[in-house]
């Protein structure tokens, strides 16, 4: 399997649970040989996460340092069974990447219709561009029809790395991936795979995933990390 160039979803010390600067982060993308990094801290709904002047005031922050291209994008919150996401229309547009995830603290787990309506309606907002982390089987999902609609709104959908690794907090991650990847492939679906870090020594280390990748047989061509313009074609922002 060829190189991996970028990571589209990272922390910094903003998001009040994770422990690196941007520049820090941008640094040991660098360092593990990315070409491109996103910084998606989490939107104000989290607990402790930043106010929206965190998100306003991006333009300030160069968008490469260290030879790494850099978006800076948010992890939204799904916050109702209609999908709404925890930041306002104004302030989407202003974002480089947007990523849509459940977590619990956030939105209680509903039964399974209810939390796939929940994602898939989630994806009809135009500025999501990723559903992060659907592995987490707290949620009950119909992963068919996630994955069909996620082709449908051409969304990618997240293997996230940290899903996988000890210690990490979702529930059933490596048997929901299996299935998730089984449909990606038979549908044609392509996944962006994606540390989810929270400290920098961790930004670029797919370990996990590319085993499972590797396990599973999925194909190469469906994994956009590795060429930043299979990327490109997801979202608006020209890099
Ligand atoms: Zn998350
Ligand atoms: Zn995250």
């Amino acid at each position: 399997m060829k190189r991996f160039l970028l990571d589209t979803h990272t922390h910094t010390v903003a998001s009040g649970h994770a422990y690196g600067t941007v520049t820090e982060m941008a640094k040991a993308a660098s360092e593990a040989g990315l070409r491109l990094l996103a910084v998606t801290d989490h939107a104000p709904k989290l607990p402790g996460a930043p106010h929206e002047m965190y998100f306003r005031n991006f333009k300030v922050i160069d968008r490469e340092m260290f030879g790494v291209k850099l978006l800076m994008g948010v992890e939204l919150n799904i916050i109702d069974h209609r999908g709404t996401v925890d930041m306002e229309e104004g302030l989407l547009r202003k974002m480089d990447l947007c990523i849509a995830s459940l977590h619990t603290v956030c939105l209680r787990p509903g039964t399974k219709a209810e939390n796939t309506r929940t994602l898939l309606r989630a994806m009809e907002n135009p500025y999501v561009r990723i559903i992060g982390h659907p592995d987490d089987g707290r949620y009950d999902i119909d992963y068919e029809a996630l994955v069909k609609g996620a082709r449908a709104r051409k969304v990618l959908i997240e293997l996230n790395n940290s899903s996988l690794t000890a210690g990490a907090c979702r529930k059933n991650s490596l048997s929901n991936l299996k299935k998730i990847l089984g449909l990606c492939e038979r549908y044609g679906q392509e996944v962006i795979v994606n540390t989810d870090s929270h400290f920098p020594s961790s930004v670029g280390r797919f370990d996990e995933a590319r085993a499972l990748l590797e396990e599973t047989g999925f194909p190469e061509e469906l994994i956009v990390n590795t060429d930043l313009e299979r990327f490109q074609k997801y979202i608006r922002k020209i890099f």
